[in-house]
């Protein structure tokens, strides 16, 4: 029987750079796994492409999805409908691959109820002037919305006591370093290892 491959979650509070280490995780193949590619009703953003970054649905195929039960997990956010198709995630696991996934707190909630297994992974900011700079950085949002941001990011943060590693995003390099050696690791707790163990032992 093939051994199951690792489902790791990337999440943590917006602003913090989630996307942007996925991103550089998924360019420098920093180690070998398969991205789960999310649905979304939000519209794409200039070079995003369909099927890579996201798939992009209209609100009714999304609804389908939750009621045909299609989806892992899903949430709103910023008036939009994010989820993880359920069957690829499945499919890779079972053939072995390690499965990655970048999603909210919310949704991260969810699928530690359903997939426990997982390895759960709270990317923080240093601290709380650089997210504010970030959310800043980003451009179009008022004071009022930056204030907004950043309450929920402080309730967001200490989301992180349901999760097993927290790593800080003061470089993407860092957080790209400290991922992969939480990854090498999780490969050879013991629980996941003693199974081919005891075959081995079996078999002499
Ligand atoms: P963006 O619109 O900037 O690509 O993503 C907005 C937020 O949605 C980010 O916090 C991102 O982590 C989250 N997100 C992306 N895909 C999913 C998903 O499949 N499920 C959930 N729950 N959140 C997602």
């Amino acid at each position: 029987m093939t051994k199951q491959g690792l489902l790791i979650v990337l999440s943590g509070p917006s602003g913090v750079g989630k996307g942007t280490v996925k991103s550089a995780l998924v360019k420098q193949r920093a180690f070998s796994f398969e991205y789960s590619v999310s649905m979304t009703t939000r519209k794409p953003r200039p070079g995003e492409v369909d099927g890579k970054d996201y798939f992009f649905v209209s609100e009714s195929r999304f609804q389908e999805a939750i009621k045909n039960d299609e989806l892992l997990e899903y949430n709103q956010y910023v008036g939009n409908h994010y989820g993880t198709p359920l069957a690829p995630v499945k499919k890779m696991l079972s053939e072995g691959k390690d499965v990655f996934l970048e999603i909210d707190v919310n949704g991260a909630r969810q699928v530690r109820k359903l997939m426990p297994d997982g390895v759960f992974i709270f990317l923080t900011p240093p601290d709380l002037h650089e997210l504010k700079d970030r959310i800043v950085n980003r451009g179009t949002d008022s004071e009022q919305v930056i204030a907004m941001r950043m309450q929920q990011a402080r309730k967001e943060i200490l989301m992180m006591e349901d999760y097993d590693y927290a790593v800080v995003n003061d470089t993407v390099a860092n957080a790209v370093d400290h991922i992969k050696s939480i990854v090498e690791a999780e490969h050879v707790r013991v629980p996941r290892v003693i199974n081919e163990y005891r075959n081995m032992v079996k078999e002499d």
